[in-house]
């Protein structure tokens, strides 16, 4: 199958506003949200920087946003890929206390879900806020040392120069315009603060094999984001993308590392359909981690 270039007056690419890209193919589309949004969709890659986002753009109404964001959003979790997170953020953690020029008194976790970076934060003794469209807490989050917003970062109005750190994982790939939170984010962020970014890797070795997969079906499906289906990532990073994005604002990279967490199999519960495919998929995780495709990116980025 050929790659097709689209027409130069046809897009604009949400990061770099270049007009040219290639059709990776169509988003899937979930049952909840076929009825409401119209089907002509395509995933495109960004010729100029890479980033994969959806053609026409979305504009769908807040009450459309909630209709796909219900309560089916936060899966189940295994006690290993609870305790697995935790392990993570606390060695995210430490990495963002060696990058901070400052030492880290006011901490932000944007997109805070069940609230585990809050807690591990008030454990290190910085001040803790966060924020998040709907309060998924746990307990142990909502107490008293833990400030939480709910809402959007933009509406949030925190004041200028106000965080030494953060962080901000699996947010960016959710949001249509990430060029301008980064922007509100560095506005919030004081001079020598840290920001952590988390986000899927769209040229991980995972979705090149189910391209393959896909294309023995005879589907025209995009293995790149997945709008309109569960976790609704309305746009794509890879190696090139997520830096290009960081230049439109007044961050520097200090690293940027492709990761996994390996033997993702064990995220899921025995016997779940997820479970059988990452199982299977084992050859591929190890294989990803000698061609260093692995499925997710992250980046530390200084003001
Ligand atoms: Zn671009």
């Amino acid at each position: 199958m050929s790659k097709t270039t689209v027409n130069e007056q046809n897009i604009t690419c949400p990061l770099c506003k270049n007009n040219r890209g290639i059709i990776t193919g169509k988003p899937e589309i979930s049952t909840a949200a076929y009825q409401f949004i119209r089907h002509d969709y395509s995933v495109v890659q960004c010729a100029n920087c890479g980033y994969y986002f959806v053609n026409p753009p979305i504009d769908f109404t807040g009450e459309e946003w909630q209709q796909l964001y219900n309560s089916s959003y936060f899966a189940e979790m295994t006690k290993w890929h609870q305790k697995q997170r935790i392990i993570d953020i606390q060695a995210r953690f430490t990495k963002l206390k060696n990058y901070c020029t400052n030492d880290i008194k006011n901490f932000l976790d944007v997109g805070c879900g069940e609230g585990w970076g809050l807690i591990e934060a008030v454990k290190l003794g910085w001040n803790s806020y966060g924020i998040d469209i709907s309060d998924n807490r746990v307990n142990e989050a909502k107490n008293g040392n833990i400030n939480f917003t709910p809402g959007n970062l933009p509406d949030a109005c925190y004041p200028d120069s106000f965080f030494d750190c953060i962080y901000m994982d699996s947010v960016l790939e959710h949001l249509i315009d990430p060029v301008s939170y980064l922007k509100e984010i560095n506005r919030i962020m004081k001079r020598g603060g840290i920001l952590y970014l988390g986000v899927p890797n769209e040229d991980s070795l995972f979705n090149n094999v189910k391209r393959i997969l896909y294309r023995l079906k005879g589907d025209k499906i995009s293995e790149k984001i997945k709008p309109f289906e569960t976790p609704y990532h309305v746009g794509g990073f890879n190696q090139t993308s997520l830096p290009a994005a960081a230049s439109k604002t007044d961050f520097k990279i200090v690293e940027l590392r492709n990761f996994a967490a390996h033997f993702e199999f064990r995220k899921y519960t025995i016997n779940s359909k997820n479970f059988w495919m990452h199982l299977f998929l084992l050859p591929v995780d190890i294989l990803a981690i000698l061609l260093r495709k692995e499925i997710y990116l992250e980046a530390y980025l200084k003001k």
